[in-house]
């Protein structure tokens, strides 16, 4: 670690699953926001780092990257609008149990606590539920450092706020984010193993609506799914009293939804009530979620399909389930940000958490988003996909509205990299 410019300069970043080193020749870790004000108005290209979870090129610059993980922590409830204003860095399972603490709760979280709000927010990261838009959808209003250093600020019901919500870092630094907050509530997970294919496909709709969040593992292989997680809101229906589920029976043992990798490390299971904070993430913030070494890709698809787009993936196993660890079936609600693959739609999600060979993963995921084009299917933007700005602008109605505001907001291109050159801006 090297000084400069009144902040600090990590050398040699790579990301989480370290399938990748960032380009830039360090990360920059302004500890106050006039600090991160004077680094973005003195770049010539830069880009907001969070915590590293994404498996491809979008948080990347060959400029200054830059961590808000130092910036002072903020979480601050405003129990009149119902809402909570974090600083740019924070990260869910921090902000979880602050407001468990207080008494609220988010509406939902990831699979895992560790990544940053911003971070996730910007690609328009998910958990599960029939009802539950994307975590996006929660953000009520933002404060962003623009490309002149100034501080631009917005809120729901503004012009173009649902174009900077699901921003891909590409509109400038999100220094504070407002997000929604409800009364905190308790929540009971279960894990049925191993569900008859036919008869979850049969009663599709009853099985993603049969809890609060509902997440299908499977290796698309066979008759039978691996497990289904199913997370209740203990004041609605007790899913930890069902006997059986679509065949499956609840596991006797803590479960890990990757074989091989204890159950320990995840949430508390057997029906047990407990804060949502605590429940909400398959993962505990205190252990390495997932598995580590390991890529993900995953594909939002519009919900009319969900049936056919599911078949479309167990028709492909041959090729798919020996590069995998385990795929992961989930639902999110539609919503109205620019950018967001739920958007105009519900969607079901099909995710994909791959061994680590990523020549081997690249090399099917064409096969696979040719599989999926006729439903639809819009790509993760955190996770690794194929498919570059002509295939995704059809999918994506307000596409050129989101182009143009980077255009308006950044007109000397300082957050563009080459991933947002490729997906975004190229033809
Ligand atoms: C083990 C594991 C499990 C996962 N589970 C899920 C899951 O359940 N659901 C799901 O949808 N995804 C999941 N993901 C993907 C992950 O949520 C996304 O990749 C997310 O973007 C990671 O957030 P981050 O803070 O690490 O962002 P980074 O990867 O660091 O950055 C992502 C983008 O956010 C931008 N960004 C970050 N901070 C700011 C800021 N302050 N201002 C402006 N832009 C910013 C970056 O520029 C970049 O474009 C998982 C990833 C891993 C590794």
């Amino acid at each position: 670690m090297v000084s400069g410019a009144g902040t600090e300069l990590h050398t040699e970043e790579y990301n989480w699953a370290g399938n990748l080193r960032y380009s830039a020749a360090g990360v920059r870790e302004p500890a106050t926001v006039p600090e991160l004000q004077d680094l973005v108005a003195g770049a010539s290209r830069l880009r907001a780092l969070g915590s590293r979870h994404s498996f491809n090129r979008v948080a990347d610059t060959d400029g200054v990257l830059v961590s808000l993980e130092h910036l002072a922590p903020a979480i601050e409830v405003d129990a009149a609008n119902m809402t909570v204003t974090v600083s740019g860095g924070t990260r869910y399972g921090t902000l979880a149990a602050e407001l468990q603490r207080q008494g609220y709760a988010l509406h939902n979280l990831a699979s895992l606590p560790h990544i940053s709000v911003a971070g996730a927010v910007a690609t328009a990261t998910h958990g599960s539920g029939d009802r539950n838009g994307n975590l996006a959808t929660a953000v009520a209003g933002l404060e962003l450092v623009t490309a002149d250093g100034g501080i631009l600020t917005t809120r729901r019901g503004d012009a173009d706020f649902d174009g900077m919500v699901v921003n891909l870092g590409a509109l400038g630094v999100v220094s504070s984010l407002t997000l929604d907050i409800e009364p905190a509530f308790t929540v009971a997970q279960t894990v049925f193993e191993d569900l008859d294919w036919d008869r979850v496909l049969e009663n599709f709709d009853g099985v993603t609506s049969a809890a609060y969040s509902v997440s299908l593992f499977t290796d698309w292989s066979g008759d039978r799914i691996g497990q289904a997680w199913l997370k209740s809101r203990t004041e609605a229906a007790a899913a930890a009293e069902r006997a059986s589920f679509y065949g499956g029976l609840p596991a006797t043992e803590a479960r890990h939804p990757i074989a091989g990798v204890p159950g320990t490390t995840c949430t508390q299971q057997f029906g047990v009530p407990g804060p949502w904070s605590d429940r909400l993430a398959h993962f505990r913030m205190e252990f390495t979620p997932s598995k580590g070494d390991e890529l993900q890709s995953e594909y939002l698809i519009p919900r009319e399909h969900a049936v056919d787009a599911i078949q479309a993936m167990r028709r492909l196993s041959p090729l798919v389930t020996p590069l995998l660890l385990v795929s992961e079936i989930r639902t999110m609600a539609a919503d109205s940000l620019w950018l967001s693959p739920n958007y105009g739609t519900d969607c079901i999600g099909l995710h994909l958490t791959w061994r680590q060979d990523q020549p081997a993963v690249e090399a099917v995921l064409p096969v696979i988003e040719a599989e999926l084009a006729p439903f639809g299917a819009r790509p993760h933007w955190g996770k690794l996909f194929d498919g570059g700005a002509s295939r995704l602008a059809p999918l994506y109605p307000r596409f050129a509205d989101f182009k143009a505001l980077s255009g308006r907001l950044d007109p000397e291109g300082k957050f563009r990299n080459s991933f947002l050159d490729t997906k975004v801006f190229g033809s």
